[in-house]
């Protein structure tokens, strides 16, 4: 968390248009993309089936013409849902937003220097790390990759919204600091969670704990929808309704 608890939020009001709809491109509103933020670990972890849940969500992704945004880091679960969608969708599905400090820590910096392929006359070619993992921004602080991030989503087709496959302390940050900006009505986008073997059981138990102790009000135990499958996943953030106990304020014109 930012010193102070409190980080940027993405005003709905600055979200950038990517496409406008204009006399010149009609069709541009229907041109916009879903866009989907994953919030995953850095780590693999140890049971191989949250790697191969984030392959399976990319492979999801590629057959919906979806792109990823997501933490901009080429290891653990980050660095596999990048590759697969990159290498089934091409570079331009997935754009990772990365704060400079972590860059050395979530970024590998074997991928340019040994993924190498060769030319007819044997001369090696480093790779691009962009042909692999597709673009990735550089910003100055975790709150900059954040607020990056949600605004991407924001600004997406219908359908677009939040995922969290299985991850550590930042995962579930990004995650509930997601849930409550979803509470707070400063986005109405939906919050999957890809609850892979049993991995979020507790989170989903607390938040049910939470709900019957009246600590979370009325339909706000639903903000996060859990998934079990991919396929899932994607199809509960085409089919997500906003709670009607968040608030609805307006946010961004403070
Ligand atoms: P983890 O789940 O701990 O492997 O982290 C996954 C991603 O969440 C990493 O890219 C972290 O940089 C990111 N993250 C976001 N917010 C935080 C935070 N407040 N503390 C730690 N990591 C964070």
């Amino acid at each position: 968390m930012q010193s102070g608890g409190v980080s940027p939020m993405p005003s709905i009001a600055a979200t950038p248009r990517t496409s406008t709809p204009s006399p010149l491109n009609p069709n541009a509103a229907k041109d916009k993309k879903v866009k989907i933020a994953v919030y995953c670990g850095s780590s693999p972890g140890h049971d191989p089936a949250h790697m191969e849940m984030a392959r399976r969500l990319a492979r999801v992704m590629a057959k919906n013409n979806i792109a990823l945004v997501y933490g901009g880091g080429t290891v653990g679960l980050m660095g596999e849902i990048a590759k697969t969608l990159v290498s089934l969708s091409g570079p331009d599905s997935v754009h990772g937003i990365i704060p400079e400090a972590l860059v050395r820590y979530e970024r590998d910096p074997t991928y340019t220097s040994t993924h190498v392929t060769h030319s007819k006359d044997e001369v090696p070619l480093a790779i691009p790390e962009e042909q692999i993992f597709g673009k990735t921004t550089v910003v100055k602080d975790m709150h900059t990759r954040k607020q990056m991030m949600a605004q991407e989503v924001l600004a997406g087709a219908p359908g677009s919204g939040f995922i969290a496959l299985s991850g550590g302390y930042g995962t579930i940050e990004e995650l509930f600091e997601t849930a409550t900006w979803n509470q707070l009505g400063i986005h109405n986008k939906g919050i999957v969670v890809l609850n892979v073997n049993g991995f979020y059981d507790g989170i989903l138990n607390w938040i049910k704990e939470s709900a019957d102790s009246g600590f979370i009000k009325g339909g706000n135990g639903s903000i996060l929808v859990e998934a079990k499958g991919a396929e899932e996943a994607v199809q509960a953030l085409r089919e997500y309704k906003v709670s009607p106990s968040v608030l609805k304020l307006a946010w961004g014109n403070e």
